[in-house]
């Protein structure tokens, strides 16, 4: 049976190119702290990775990234290490009410120790509101986390627009760029973006990397002593493979962005029509302001899980927004902050798309998902 892998949103494979360039830092590889020259060819590869990252988002230099091991890593490390050293000029922390599961948490730790955590509600697209972000933004807010593009919706918020409400009181904007990193250009100095969050594997890259951009005079404290590694910020030996292979992967992105996003637009599209045609089928997130992938849907009457479970056997890997994250069946908090109800946040299909997908596979896509919604509608307890 022909695999058809559409959950690129959780993890994209590994682009051959990049594990051909990546692979001779797997086996044979010295301490990048290490003087000696074996430690030092390391130490080069990971600077070379540096520059390109650096590149990739049009970074003052490259200066400004550190490497991490995860994206959940890297929002960790910025917002408690924001949080941590600007405690003087206030306690307030805002994001928005759909950023991932790794910004919130970090957020309410904080909490929980003392700081002030709220969140701007999105409306039914999942676009953040600017009116009420105008209104809650004070003088003591030292950090503002907002997601590039949600990657169960995949909505695009207007980050210029919000960078610059941000700096007009509050203090920095920390943005998580996992999901459209490699789909949409990311230019940190046009839109004036202070902390930027990306992964490795959602690039293509290996997994076990993740970079933070750090802009230049941002006030930022460890939150993980250690051998000092990576600025200070990111103690521990580095991970040479995985970040040599993220350097790589973002080299490639950066060339080849502009024309992979047109081709995965024209099958997004071509799905979103199709599936848009079953009976009680909606589209979840901004109709045309979302990432060139993303294809993300609810039916009413039927469950994620058994969705996913469904498109499975057909050899089709879906999300469901549902209980990806949580492990729990709890409804995902991105669906009921965009104004959906319990049981309509339950009945979720995200498909995201990558390099391997191709406009033939439609057919076949659409032919699983009208299957699957009508078995499990005949089976669900919900239709009378
Ligand atoms: N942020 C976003 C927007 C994500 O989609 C994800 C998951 N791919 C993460 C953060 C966390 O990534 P990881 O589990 O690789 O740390």
């Amino acid at each position: 049976m022909e695999r058809i892998y559409l959950d690129h949103a959780s993890s994209s494979p590994i682009d051959s190119r990049v594990l051909e360039y990546s692979k001779p830092y797997l086996a044979d590889v010295g301490n990048p702290s290490s003087l000696y020259e074996f430690g030092q060819d390391a130490k080069n590869a990971i600077e070379t990775a540096r520059k390109k990252i650096a590149e990739f988002i049009n970074a003052e230099s490259e200066k400004t990234i550190i490497f991490t091991g995860s994206a959940t890593e890297s929002n960790n490390i910025a917002i408690r290490g924001v949080a941590q050293r600007n405690i003087k000029d206030g306690k307030k922390l805002l994001s928005s009410a759909i950023e991932h599961i790794s910004v919130i948490n970090p957020m309410k730790h904080l909490q929980k120790n003392g700081w002030i955590f709220e969140t701007i509600p999105v409306d039914k697209y999942g676009v953040v509101n600017i009116d009420i972000l105008n209104k809650k933004i004070s003088n003591d807010t030292i950090l503002t986390s907002v997601m590039y593009a949600n990657n169960e919706i995949g909505t695009i918020e207007p980050i210029k627009q919000i960078s610059e409400i941000i700096h007009k009181k509050g203090k920095y904007l920390h943005v998580d760029a996992t999901a459209s990193a490699g789909k949409i250009p990311i230019d940190v100095q046009a839109e004036e973006i202070d902390l930027l969050t990306i992964s490795s594997n959602d690039l293509y890259g290996p997994k076990g990397a993740g970079a933070l951009y750090i802009k230049p005079g941002v006030k930022i404290q460890s939150v993980n002593p250690g051998g000092g590694q990576e600025r200070g910020l990111r103690s521990g030996t580095e991970n040479v493979f995985s970040i040599v292979g993220m350097g790589e992967a973002a080299k490639i992105a950066k060339k080849e962005m502009k024309n992979e996003s047109k081709r995965l637009q024209r099958i997004r599209d071509s799905l979103i029509s199709e599936i848009y045609k079953i009976d009680e089928a909606y589209l979840t997130g901004h109709p045309t302001n979302r990432l060139p992938h993303h294809a993300s849907f609810r039916f009413s009457h039927i469950e994620g899980e058994s969705i996913l479970l469904n498109m499975d056997m057909y050899g089709i890997q879906i999300a469901t927004g549902s209980a990806c994250s949580s492990k729990t069946l709890e409804p995902s908090h991105v669906l009921l902050a965009i104004g959906l109800k319990h049981e309509e946040a339950h009945g979720s299909m995200v498909m995201t798309l990558g390099h391997t997908n191709k406009l033939s596979q439609v057919p076949k896509i659409v032919k699983a998902t009208k299957e699957t919604v009508k078995r499990l509608r005949q089976l669900s307890p919900l239709i009378k």
